[in-house]
């Protein structure tokens, strides 16, 4: 089971991106990402810090199984206007009636969220409940879950801002469900912090649809009428938690035969593994997301249903604006997940975590250097053979086709055929530079290019760390490539 496998198991790619665009997906037959916002320009190797953004798949395959990492800062499911949009003049009521009546459902619809949030942080439930529509009996099972999950959590800030509303969003079956005398979809902005983990919270566009009974009085009657394809859904509205706390990690489980418990040694294990290589000097959490279905794993990532069949594990920050410090998720495909088996789940989680120590999804490293070190890391957390590991690259090598330079981001968003070799190709690079001057020296090399702001940074981390340009470390790769094949 601890066999690295090769090209026929390859389940994906990995790329980044500077715009925040998705990168066209390498040949698995699934639909490319959301949204993919018009065709991804070649990134220069390093380039400006502040305007990297993170986004894509990722994929590895390990022990029979595929892994990968996405990592997504710019997801950005909502325009809070966007989904519902403004509404036409469809309303009888002059504009001056319109305006009044928008800042009269506005206020009314505050008022509920600010104590549906107040009673959260207070941990008073039947305050909380006192909010919901007696009527909407669903709804009210589903807000008890919701309560008790953000009880489980451990919850910083909670927050809720009323962003718009539309009063034609409901259709007309669902308004004759809700039999209310006034009821509207609002587009609600939550924030939520994970105490120990988040140094910024958490956001997320919330569907809220408010109804006014006889009495006068709003309640709130949904948490989900009228999601946008590609809108992310808190975890906690996604089915009932099962939260576990380890010394390194948080582990929030939607799925209660893989227990949250379980999960907590091996992402423990993984952070350790992690500042081992990388060092301290970062927060060493992580947030580890476990979904049950496939479905709630796309909800929370904000993806296209299928997006990630053959995805094992992504890494994303909660949030829609890339930038450091943005809280960090670990999200678990479940089926694949539990295919990798534990070996490959260590594979995988210290993969990731590398990524999250590093804030891969705000860092200016060119892919070969943020996969080839996250491979590295992992591959010295959880030994495995090269010829398991390298397969592919070691079977070209030995075929003749000796890579002429590092991989570019191309080759991470390229036809699955070539992906085994850029993620080889990229790990027996970082691992060349540490057998030769050392591991200290690739994280030096590294921490050097992830924090550049020049565009030459990774030429000067060449010369500076390592003595050489680019283009005599690539000579020297090749060579150690051919003495790892053996020709
Ligand atoms: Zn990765």
């Amino acid at each position: 089971m601890s066999r690295l496998t090769g090209a026929g198991e390859q389940r994906g790619a990995e790329v980044i991106d500077d715009q925040g665009d998705t990168l066209p997906l390498p040949a698995v037959e699934q639909p490319r990402p959301e949204p993919p916002a018009g065709p991804p320009s070649p990134r220069p190797p390093v380039g400006p810090i502040a305007k990297k953004v993170a986004i894509g798949l990722a994929i590895c395959l390990v022990a029979g199984a595929g892994y990968a990492g996405l990592r997504q800062v710019a997801d950005a499911p909502a325009d809070p206007n966007a989904p519902t949009g403004t509404q036409g003049p469809q309303s009888s009521s002059p504009p001056d009636n319109e305006a009044a009546d928008g800042v009269r459902r506005a206020t009314a619809g505050e008022e509920v969220l600010q104590k549906m949030a107040e009673a959260v942080t207070a941990g008073n439930r039947s305050d909380f409940l006192d909010t919901i529509d007696d009527r909407s009996t669903a709804f009210r099972t589903t807000a008890r879950m919701v309560y008790a999950n953000l009880e489980k959590l451990p919850l910083g800030i909670f927050q809720f801002r009323y962003v718009s509303d539309d009063t034609a969003a409901l259709a007309p079956d669902r308004l004759a469900e809700l039999g209310a005398a006034e009821a509207w979809l609002a587009q609600v902005e939550v924030s939520w912090q994970l105490k120990g983990y988040d140094q910024k919270p958490a956001r997320a566009i919330l569907p809220v649809t408010f109804v006014r009974r006889d009495d006068g009085k709003t309640y709130a009657a949904s948490f989900s009428d009228r999601f946008v394809a590609g809108q992310r859904r808190p975890v906690w509205t996604l089915g009932e938690l099962d939260v576990s706390e380890g010394d390194r990690s948080l582990v929030i489980s939607l799925n209660s035969a893989a227990q949250a418990k379980a999960y907590v040694p091996l992402a423990d294990r993984a952070v350790t593994s992690v500042s081992k290589v990388w060092g301290t000097s970062w927060p060493q959490k992580v947030v580890v997301v476990l979904p049950a279905k496939q479905s709630q794993m796309e909800y929370v990532l904000g993806a296209a249903p299928n997006t990630y069949t053959q995805i094992a594990a992504v890494t994303m920050a909660e949030l829609d604006a890339p930038q450091i410090g943005a809280p960090v998720r670990i999200v678990a495909n479940p089926k694949l997940f539990v295919e990798l088996g534990k070996q490959g789940r260590r594979i995988v989680l210290t993969h990731e975590t590398t990524h999250v120590a590093s804030t891969a999804t705000a860092s200016p490293v060119p892919l070969w250097l943020a996969e080839g070190f996250a491979d590295y890391v992992a591959f010295e957390a959880v030994p495995v053979q090269d010829e398991s590991a390298a397969k592919e690259l070691l079977k070209a090598v030995r075929a003749g086709r000796v890579p002429t330079a590092l991989p570019d981001t191309k080759a991470f968003a390229a036809s699955s055929s070539s992906l085994p070799e850029a993620y080889e190709s990229a790990w027996l690079a970082c691992r060349l530079i540490a057998e030769r001057e050392g591991e200290e020296k690739l994280v030096k090399f590294y921490r050097a290019v992830h924090t550049s702001r020049s565009a030459d940074g990774l030429s000067d981390a060449f010369k500076t760390h390592l003595g050489m340009t680019e283009q005599q470390f690539v000579a020297e790769w090749q060579k150690y490539l051919k003495e790892l094949a053996g020709v």
